[in-house]
């Protein structure tokens, strides 16, 4: 297997192009180096990208703020402008694996790897994220997050692509947010389920309600249904409990090691009036909690 590293991105797209789909982009490595203990079919070569600080960086620029690829967890941890411009992803972040990892663990590789259960993309799918990808020689794509994952391990990403950056649009200062990750454990566990909410309010009204949801579904997703139940109504417990009973209908779960399909319907239930509840029903600042 070879290992390539190259010094700056212009080098990095034009080893991809040379090496379409035989090379293996290596960010952080958490994902990447387990994998390979364990894959039957080996890459024929490394290509490490690490190195590339120009990828690593969280700016604000106007109304959005721009995540480069290789910023690590830690650092979307520790950035004031993600703790207020984009706090339901600062929570996600901080739930993320352990302190080890999060050193590690970039943005793009935590998106790239398109687990269902991913940290990053349920509060990225609330703040409607765009990816940015780049080839050689191409102009940068913007793609969606809502349209990014195609399936457990499996993105729209060509294999000649490399994330350059990921842009949030600012959200209105009003709007309230949560992230609950219910796991097997407090720390270092992998959703069983994951909630990011994002709902701004109006006189007791639900001007704009974003729910997304990880582990329910062969990739995260948005459940813009249940959206609509809420958008432009007045917030009653009536109208909660039928989101909360409707929203079994909206997600797609498996059984797995961690959970039956229907402990997780259940949970998707659960997590919801929970969220909804202490964003809607309890006034006051809202932020973000854990399940
Ligand atoms: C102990 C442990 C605990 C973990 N806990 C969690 C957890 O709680 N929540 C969670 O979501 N994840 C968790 N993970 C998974 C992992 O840490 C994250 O998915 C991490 O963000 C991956 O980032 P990375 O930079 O290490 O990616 P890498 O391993 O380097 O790469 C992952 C994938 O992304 C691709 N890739 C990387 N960068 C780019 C790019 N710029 N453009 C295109 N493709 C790219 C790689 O080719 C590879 O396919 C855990 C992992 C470990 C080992």
């Amino acid at each position: 297997m070879d290992y390539l590293q190259p010094q700056n991105l212009k080098s990095a797209l034009q080893l991809m192009q040379r090496w379409k789909g035989r090379a293996v982009l290596v960010a952080g490595g958490t994902n990447v180096v387990p994998d390979l203990r364990v894959t039957p079919v080996q890459p024929k070569a490394l290509l490490d990208i690490s190195c590339l600080k120009s990828l690593s960086c969280i700016k604000e620029d106007g109304k959005k703020i721009r995540i480069g690829a290789l910023t690590t967890i830690s650092e979307l941890v520790s950035s004031e402008v993600i703790r207020k411009g984009a706090s339901v992803l600062f929570h996600a972040c901080q739930q993320l694996g352990n302190p080890l990892v999060r050193n590690r663990a970039t943005i793009a590789g935590n998106l790239a790897d398109a687990s269902p259960a991913t940290d990053t993309a349920v509060p990225l799918l609330v703040l409607n994220a765009q990816v940015i990808a780049l080839r050689n020689g191409g102009k940068p794509r913007s793609i969606p997050i809502d349209q990014f994952f195609l399936g457990p391990n499996q993105t729209l990403l060509k294999k000649d692509e490399i994330i350059k950056e990921v842009i949030i649009p600012k959200s209105n200062p009003q709007a309230k947010t949560a992230y609950f990750k219910l796991g097997l454990r407090n720390s270092m566990a992998i959703s069983v389920v994951s909630l990011a909410l994002l709902m701004e309010m109006e006189k007791g009204f639900c001007k704009k309600a974003r729910i997304a949801y990880g582990a329910v579904a062969p990739s995260p997703i948005r459940v813009y249904r249940i959206e609509e139940m809420l958008e432009n109504q007045k917030l009653t417990e009536d109208l909660l409990e039928a989101c909360c009973e409707a929203v079994g209908k909206e997600v797609h779960p498996i059984s797995d090691i961690r959970a039956s399909k229907e402990y997780r319907i259940e949970m998707a239930s659960v997590l919801l009036r929970r969220g909804l509840r202490e964003l809607i029903l309890k006034p006051g600042d809202a932020e973000t909690s854990s399940a």
